[in-house]
């Protein structure tokens, strides 16, 4: 029998995606290869949400809610997120596979609206402890931090992900691979992660008798505050019962500051991903013995020694309502600069996930490092570090050379024209600036 090819989702069902509002009937398949890739798609219905919500922000308050600094941080810590995509099947779905062929007790009909439901369900559940470990269990953390990192909280926050998140996730989902085909879990596990994008908004307040049952804006709110009452709280992902089950859940109240306890305070992309391994290696070297040692990397972040297994969250920094988020002043043909590069990748970035399947590995391995490089540079500028421009300057000559070789297509004629035209120019400047470094360095300190 031939293989099954994923289809393209409608525009009516990519709307309704982002908020659960699909039908069994409509995202059920016998084989695990035709269920669409649906996270993949979303990318146009990020966006346009995005901009209503700076829009909609806009009217109702007056000022921007989204920073061009963070919220392009959270963007491409999204975009990297993805990006082993494009070699390996997601290790969740893999996994399951694997048990589902060789494990399973019991084969529930795919098509039968209950064992979507119950699906629904499970995936559901499993995510709750999946989260709720990745906040107690300090090498889960490491992952799971990047989303915690924006001291902002608006929809593009819902995209700041780990790369390495799903390196412990796979696990928590075996179970349902017992009965539950992979078709109809490779289905829920992207609607789940997709119906947690709404939610990250500070323009919904209150959605009466639905804050009992599903995750709300409310409740995640808190999720991300670092106020004492919302640190390990309302760990849910489409419901809310789960914390309410099992003594997580916390409403909201005072307002919520959000993001770390001891903020980042980088717009680096590499160190927001992987900057917490580094410090859990330095705090696993120096513990004293090895039950220590073990209860830095299988505790809670909060540990101490003689501390109970979550740390004693009283000694958190307290909150004082007069916290300011980390955003350094930048030029205004700085950040024009940042969103032009930003938008010419979005298109590469789009482009290379849309053929993947005709691409070569090595291909793939290329534009992969390209995305991964410029997103390091945008971050770099972002922040302003002197060393950028040479590293710039050779990612526009980089730029350049994919695009002649064929390696950047972008289709129409006039984004082709940009890109050469733009990427000579953004090299022509960096080349500059290294020439003259003495007085850059000096204006940057
Ligand atoms: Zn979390
Ligand atoms: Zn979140």
């Amino acid at each position: 029998m031939a293989r099954a090819e994923p289809s393209d989702v409608t525009f009516s069902q990519g709307g309704r995606m982002l908020f659960y509002l699909v039908s069994p009937n409509e995202t059920s398949f016998s084989d695990v290869g035709a269920v669409p890739r649906y996270v993949e798609q979303a990318t146009p219905f990020f966006v346009g949400l995005l901009l209503l919500e700076v829009f909609v922000g806009w009217l109702k308050t007056g000022n921007l809610l989204f920073k061009v600094n963070d919220g392009t941080t959270s963007l491409s810590a999204g975009m990297i997120s993805r990006l082993p995509n494009l070699f390996v099947r997601s290790l969740e779905v893999s996994s399951y596979i694997y048990v589902w062929n060789n494990f399973r007790i019991l084969e529930l009909p795919w098509d039968s609206a209950w064992t979507w439901w119950l699906a629904f369900l499970g995936v559901d559940f499993g995510y709750y402890w999946v989260h709720r470990c990745s906040h107690e269990l300090n090498i889960l953390w490491a992952a799971h931090q990047v989303h915690h990192s924006s001291e902002y909280y608006n929809l593009s926050t819902a995209l700041r992900q780990s790369v390495t998140q799903q390196c412990a996730s796979w696990v928590f989902y075996l179970p349902m691979a017992l009965l539950v085909p992979p078709s109809v879990f490779a289905v829920h596990i992207q609607f789940n992660l997709l119906y947690q994008f709404w939610i990250h908004t500070e323009l919904i307040s209150d959605l009466g008798p639905l804050e009992w049952i599903l995750n709300t804006p409310s409740h995640h709110r808190v999720h991300h505050g670092r106020n004492l009452y919302c640190i390990d709280k309302n760990y849910g992902g489409t419901l809310i019962i789960w914390d309410r089950l099992f003594g997580t859940f916390a409403p909201e109240g005072d307002k919520v500051v959000y993001g770390l306890t001891h903020p980042i305070n980088t717009f680096e992309i590499l160190y927001v991903q992987f900057h917490y391994y580094t410090y859990l290696w330095q705090q696993f070297v120096n513990a004293n013995g090895i039950a220590h040692k073990l209860s830095v990397i299988f505790k809670g972040p909060s540990w101490e020694p003689g501390k109970p297994r979550l740390g004693d969250h009283e000694n958190v920094p307290k909150i004082t309502g007069k916290e300011v988020a980390h955003d350094p002043k930048w030029s205004p043909a700085l950040q024009a600069y940042v969103h032009a590069h930003f938008l010419l990748l979005l298109c590469v970035y789009n482009d290379v996930f849309d053929t993947q399947y005709m691409l070569s590995q090595t291909t793939l391995l290329l534009m992969a490092g390209y995305i991964l490089l410029t997103l390091t540079c945008l971050g770099c500028i972002i922040d302003q570090r002197p060393a950028v421009a040479l590293l710039e300057t050779a990612r526009c000559v980089f730029m350049i050379g994919l695009h002649s070789l064929g390696f950047i297509n972008p289709g129409a004629s006039l984004l082709a024209l940009a890109t050469r035209v733009f990427g000579g120019l953004s090299a022509l400047y960096w080349a500059v600036q290294i020439l003259r470094q003495p007085s850059v360095e000096t204006k940057c300190h």
